[in-house]
């Protein structure tokens, strides 16, 4: 099938950067469809880390085509910004070439970041844990129907008139907030010239997508996030304000959701960043020597991510949401020396029992869990799944199994190469 989507299973910062970029290789587009530069994508290379936010992980491939879809809030100053780190690094990166953005995607000012800080600081002990980018507003604002496209920088007038509305509208409670009004004859110049930089990228991106689908082309949808931060379906309120899961994949390209199958990643444990509830999480020194083991510090901010044990009823949830039709499992060589536990259902606070996923209560479902035997050996350069250690071939067997997903690939390293396909 030439449309593979690929989608966070739980959390976000499953690897999916890692995968991408190891699928990239036989791929024509790749499409960034939500979320905006609050994502971070790491990808190992031979020349050294790098960390992507906004620009999908296929622009190290220089055949690849990368999109950034209709579905993505777009600051364009932080894009200006990726655009000439990479150009740095060596990296070929031609607007209207290799690197094309939806007229359609929305664009996010500077207001939206200061609206973001300062809603936050408003939930005081009820923060979600936003990484403070004005994404939240952005989406909005989309909503609200106030909202600015990247199409607009090119139109003087109608950018005009789109400012003076979304102008009117923000500073009817940003004076009395104590917010700074918007200053619209500045915004207006900055975006105009922003405009004039991205230019030659500018283009109806979904009928690009359409045609390139029509064709035949093999087209991969990188998702941002994850399936449980998703705004529908991810564990309210604590989520992002987009649609992490495989629905975003289709409202946020214009391609249809025919033909197109999805693979869901998820790490070998599990982590979340920010605020929220997570069941399996480890408060322990356990939970500390898998966040120093697997180097889980966030990408995009520094966070240290909050570890836990891999969870079978939040995967099995998220992969019924997204219809994964199967796993790549990532990190499963940081659980070295580690003991190895799978929850496999919820007690609930009245005493009962659930193998499904509560819209209400997570922070207060206790889990249940199965004990398997741990490994001692390095993966790192294990290439094949029979080379590796009978119990590390028994957890993965063990998590398809309370799934239902098959795990056809297996991470054991940070790089390209260290994959294992069964
Ligand atoms: P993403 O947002 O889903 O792309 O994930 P991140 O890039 O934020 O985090 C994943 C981190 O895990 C990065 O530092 C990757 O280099 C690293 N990584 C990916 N796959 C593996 C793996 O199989 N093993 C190890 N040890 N690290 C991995």
């Amino acid at each position: 099938m030439p449309t593979t989507c690929v989608v966070g299973i739980l959390w976000g910062d499953e690897g999916k950067g890692k995968v991408i970029d190891y699928l990239a290789t036989e791929t024509d587009f790749v499409v960034r469809f939500g979320g905006g530069h609050n994502a971070g994508h790491t990808l190992v290379l031979p020349t050294g880390k790098l960390v992507l936010h906004l620009i999908p992980s296929g622009i190290v491939h220089p055949h690849t085509v990368n999109v950034i879809g209709n579905g993505v809030v777009v600051d364009p100053i932080h894009l200006c910004g990726e655009i000439d780190k990479l150009q740095k690094r060596g990296l070929d990166v031609r607007l209207g070439q290799n690197l094309l953005l939806s007229e359609r995607a929305h664009v996010i000012v500077e207001a939206h970041r200061r609206q973001d800080q300062w809603t936050e600081a408003q939930r005081g002990s009820g923060k979600i844990g936003t990484t403070g980018r004005g994404i939240g507003p952005a989406y909005a604002d989309r909503c609200a129907r106030i909202g600015l496209r990247l199409g607009d920088l090119l139109r003087p007038e109608l950018l005009q008139r789109a400012l003076a509305a979304f102008a009117a509208q923000k500073n009817a409670w940003f004076e009395p907030a104590g917010l700074a009004p918007v200053d619209v004859a500045a915004l207006g110049q900055e975006l105009a010239a922003a405009g004039d930089k991205l230019r030659a990228g500018i283009v109806d991106a979904g009928a690009v997508l359409r045609r390139a689908h029509a064709a035949g082309k093999r087209i991969l949808l990188e998702g941002a996030q994850g399936c449980l931060l998703d705004l529908e379906h991810g564990t309210y309120p604590f989520v992002t304000s987009s649609h992490a899961s495989t629905g975003g994949a289709f409202s946020g390209t214009g391609l249809p959701p025919h033909a197109m199958r999805t693979v869901g990643i998820a790490k070998a444990y599990a982590t979340r960043v920010g605020e929220g509830p997570f069941p399996t999480e480890l408060k322990d020194d356990l939970g500390d020597k898998l966040r120093i083991a697997g180097n889980e510090f966030g990408s995009t901010t520094g966070r240290p991510r909050r570890c836990g044990w891999f969870d079978t009823v939040a995967v099995r949830y998220s992969g019924a949401v997204s219809g994964a039709s199967e796993l790549v499992l990532t990190n499963l060589d940081v659980l070295r020396g580690f003991p190895l536990k799978l929850c496999v259902g919820y007690r609930l606070p009245d005493g009962g029992r659930t193998s499904e996923l509560p819209a209400f209560d997570l922070d207060r479902v206790t889990p249940e869990f199965v004990e398997l035997p741990g490994f001692g050996e390095d993966l790192r350069e294990v290439r094949r799944f029979d080379a590796l250690p009978a119990n590390a071939q028994r957890y993965v067997q063990a998590i398809e199994q309370h799934t239902g997903l098959p795990i056809r690939t297996v991470s054991v390293g940070p790089e390209r190469q260290q994959v294992i396909l069964r």
